[in-house]
């Protein structure tokens, strides 16, 4: 009898789960399970150039995913029993698995007692952003992080305002370092992103298109709508009653090979999974596209093995990249652990430079503003450094 491989979710993840699939010749039945509409884009365009209508909704498509070769079902996976092998529909129906791939991501975190608002991380809701922003609109962004901080670069490009409140003095020193930090609030700055950090909101009111927001510090903020830009929640809810080892934060628990513990024919890849990793034993999630991308496949590679020896670990050095007023940050390693950061090329006047981050004197992580022709080179260094440091292993 035909086999079935169930893919649950359809974007980096699960789009590039089923791509590998149907590459590695899989003989039997690919379900995918879609729920939003149409072939899957790239999110990190959302809130660059999709925003900005520099990209339109056939550009931010994932083109090179064979859609039309795949089984695609456009609704949502609502219970999992693994006893039974069987997936529940939000139509009702149940379908049965013999191998499955979770790959359901996060969607925007809603902050308890704030008004409506636009959250960016699907398509339609930065469609309905970008059809309702005017130039003359004040957009207020609730969170001056990766995503906050590109909506606000974005927003003044197409010659709307922005503010930015942030809770902290310093948003993007976790992602970006605090040279990649300070260039980015200085690139706010000069850009007119007004920026409201180290406030806590202590109410907020929208009524009639006009948005008025109190902070902790007794300033008012005014505007046209808001935009919520206040990280992810992980959508993994559905899998509570299903007995896999779920972390606290909703993660999914899988070894080094992708695979959910205790379970040979389910694997877990993308935001969602929680990489424990010999050396990191707490386990390891990390939010990036091509985390992402690189995961979906090798779920594949190791749900279909032959045998157990074929399976291979997860290996990677993570990688994201931020656009901000013209100006190009990648990161390579995980900068959030780095305690000691120092230039070591260009200058940070000049806005071109790298900067390396350490943990206990050894290098985790590298930022490079405005290099992108030496990504590759310090993407291979840091894995090559990495190796020869077991500590410090991912
Ligand atoms: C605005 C924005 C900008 C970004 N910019 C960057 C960037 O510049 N660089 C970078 O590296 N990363 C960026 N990211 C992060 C990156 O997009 C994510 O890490 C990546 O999309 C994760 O892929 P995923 O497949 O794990 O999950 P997701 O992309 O979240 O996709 C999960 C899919 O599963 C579906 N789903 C959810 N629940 C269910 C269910 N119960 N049943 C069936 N399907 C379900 C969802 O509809 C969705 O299509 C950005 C993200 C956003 C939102």
């Amino acid at each position: 009898m035909s086999q079935r491989l169930v893919i649950v979710g359809a974007s980096a993840a699960g789009a590039n789960a089923a791509h590998r699939a149907l590459q590695l010749g899989f003989g039997g039945e690919i379900i995918v399970l879609a729920p939003e509409s149409g072939a899957p884009y790239y999110k990190p365009a959302l809130s660059k150039q999709y925003l900005s209508g520099f990209w339109d909704d056939e550009r931010i498509r994932l083109s090179t995913i064979p859609w039309s070769d795949l089984n695609i079902r456009s609704e949502s996976a609502v219970s999992l029993d693994t006893r039974s092998q069987v997936v529940g529909l939000s139509s009702g129906h149940e379908l049965d698995y013999d191998y499955l791939v979770l790959a359901t991501g996060s969607s925007g975190r809603k902050l308890p007692n704030m008004p409506p608002g636009h959250q960016v991380t699907d398509l339609k809701a930065v469609q309905a952003l970008r059809n309702a922003l005017t130039p003359e609109w004040d957009v207020v962004i609730i969170g001056g992080g990766l995503i906050g901080s590109e909506l606000g670069s974005t927003i003044r490009a197409m010659g709307a305002s922005a503010t930015i409140v942030d809770m902290h003095q310093a948003p993007l020193e976790k992602a970006l370092g605090p040279y990649g930090n300070q260039s980015a609030m200085e690139l706010h700055h000069a850009k007119g992103v007004r920026l409201m950090l180290g406030e806590t909101i202590v109410s907020a009111d929208t009524a009639h298109g006009h948005v008025a927001l109190e902070l902790a510090s007794g300033q008012e903020v005014q505007g046209n709508a808001i935009a919520y830009a206040t990280g992810v929640t992980l959508a993994t809810t559905w899998l509570s009653d299903s007995g896999l080892a779920l972390e606290a934060d909703g993660g999914v628990s899988v070894g080094e090979d992708l695979l959910v513990d205790g379970f040979s024919n389910i694997a877990a890849a993308g935001d969602i999974a929680s990489v424990r990793y010999i050396h990191t034993p707490a386990g390891r999630r990390v939010e990036h596209w091509l985390n992402a991308v690189e995961q979906g496949r090798l779920a594949i590679d190791n749900l279909l093995a032959d045998s157990p020896e074929e399976r291979r670990p997860f290996r990677s050095v993570p990688l994201f990249w931020t656009e901000l007023h013209g100006n190009l940050f990648h990161v390579v390693g995980d900068p959030s652990e780095s305690t000691e950061w120092n230039v070591i090329e260009g200058t940070v006047a000049s806005s071109k430079y790298v900067v390396t981050g350490r943990k206990n004197g050894h290098p985790i992580a590298y930022l490079l503003a405005n290099s992108p022709a030496r990504l590759a080179e310090y993407r291979l260094r840091l894995y090559e450094e990495l190796d020869n440091n077991d500590a410090a292993l991912p």
